[in-house]
């Protein structure tokens, strides 16, 4: 039997390690982005850090890999903070996503940089993609298409036509000044950012890239953000800015023969806003799909109770997140948060919850 045809479209990490695991099963998959090969992966709009479970899809590779950080620090709004010592790891977007783009293509994917979906037309049941390619336009009608087109992704409009999907927006910036290579910082409160957080994660001892994400414009955010941690606009070497989608349980991402995948289905952690690993579960369950074999990860579900935290924290005042810092702060608490992983919330919530009851008290929020 002749393998399916397999459009995927995006070549951002999810696409590319879609398209990389369906050409390791045997498909004739074929990948295609509106930018130029060497465009891959930029302008840059991540900070790029990963949990330890990222070792589970690829290796880590040094051509990618910026820093190892050992320790979290999280700082509450009366700038009290908890240390959580936990490794992670930093990488740098554009080399990282054009090392799984290679992976991709040494397992046999097609790519076709330079190909910009513009239109999905549906006829006779079959499903017609349109690409717009040097001022030509290409059509297109594989058996199967993934849509892996990021946060405006136009498969997922066609998929959700009466659906708006809710974004935010992160702003970031790389900015030079000295620093404790091996930590990083989360910082909360009304006044950092109402609804989301905002962030110091260090490339090297002189290198840091700071941000913030919020559902309003970030700006001023961001620019008390600078003023907070003493950094003077001389001090910023790069603006980076993008949309983060928030998971919504309710949105269709599949129909027939198309699929939706990483951010163009919001597969978004709803409290860190990280969106990679999810896209790589959703990648690995789309392959077993595919084969016909039972998914290898919960993914919706725990993308679920990261909204439902998210749910709980968009109610708490600073009051609240004062409390919670508190009572983290204790030292059994502390060993939970650094044993176990913000990749399985329903564990690690499990765990603190039979510690401290107390925590318990913030579950008025859900109702
Ligand atoms: C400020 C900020 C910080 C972040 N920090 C982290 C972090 O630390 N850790 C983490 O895990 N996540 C983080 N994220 C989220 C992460 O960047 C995304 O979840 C991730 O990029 C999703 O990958 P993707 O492949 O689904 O989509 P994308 O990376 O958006 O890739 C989509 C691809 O599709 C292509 N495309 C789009 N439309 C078309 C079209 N019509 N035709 C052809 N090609 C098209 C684009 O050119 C692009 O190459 C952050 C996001 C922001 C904005």
């Amino acid at each position: 039997m002749t393998p399916k045809t397999i459009a995927i479209i995006g070549a951002g990490p999810v696409g590319s390690y879609t398209a990389f695991l369906l050409s390791k099963q045997g498909f004739q998959v074929h990948l295609y982005d509106s930018k130029k090969t060497s465009q891959i992966g930029s302008p840059i709009q991540c900070t790029g850090l990963l949990t330890s479970e990222i070792k589970k899809f690829i290796p880590l590779k040094k051509e990618f890999l910026i820093n190892t950080l050992s320790q979290l620090q999280v700082f509450s709004p009366n700038q009290n903070r908890i240390t959580i010592n936990k490794t992670e790891y930093l990488v740098n977007r554009k080399k990282f996503d054009q090392f799984i783009l290679n992976l991709a293509i040494k397992k046999g994917t097609k790519f076709h940089p330079e190909h910009k979906l513009v239109e999905i037309q549906e006829k006779d049941a079959q499903t017609t993609l349109i690409f717009q390619h040097n001022s030509k336009k290409k059509t297109l009608s594989p058996d199967i298409i993934i849509g892996a087109d990021g946060p405006n992704s136009l498969l997922y409009k066609y998929l959700n036509p009466f659906k708006k999907k809710q974004l935010f927006v992160g702003l970031q910036a790389t900015i030079k000044g000295k620093f404790n290579p091996h930590t990083y910082q989360t910082f909360f409160g009304q006044h950092i950012s109402p609804d989301f957080f905002a962030w110091l994660v260090p490339e090297s001892k002189t290198k840091a890239r700071i941000g913030v994400v919020s559902s309003e414009n970030p700006l001023p955010y961001f620019n008390n953000h600078l003023k907070h941690l003493n950094i003077k606009p001389k001090d910023i070497l790069e603006k980076q800015g993008g949309l983060i989608p928030l998971f919504d349980p309710k949105s269709k991402t599949k129909s027939k023969n198309i699929f939706v995948i990483g951010d163009a289905a919001s597969h978004v952690k709803a409290t860190t806003l990280g969106g990679i690993l999810p896209g790589f579960k959703a990648a690995v369950n789309l392959t077993n799909h595919l084969t016909n074999q039972p998914p290898a990860f919960k993914n919706h579900q725990n993308l679920k109770r990261h909204l439902l935290i998210r749910k709980t924290l968009d109610k708490f005042s600073d009051r609240d997140y004062n409390k919670l810092i508190n009572l983290t702060s204790q030292p059994q608490l502390q060993k939970i948060l650094e044993t176990h992983s913000r990749e399985n919330p329903k564990k690690l919530l499990q765990k603190l919850l039979l510690k401290e009851p107390r925590l318990l008290s913030f579950s008025k929020y859900l109702f």
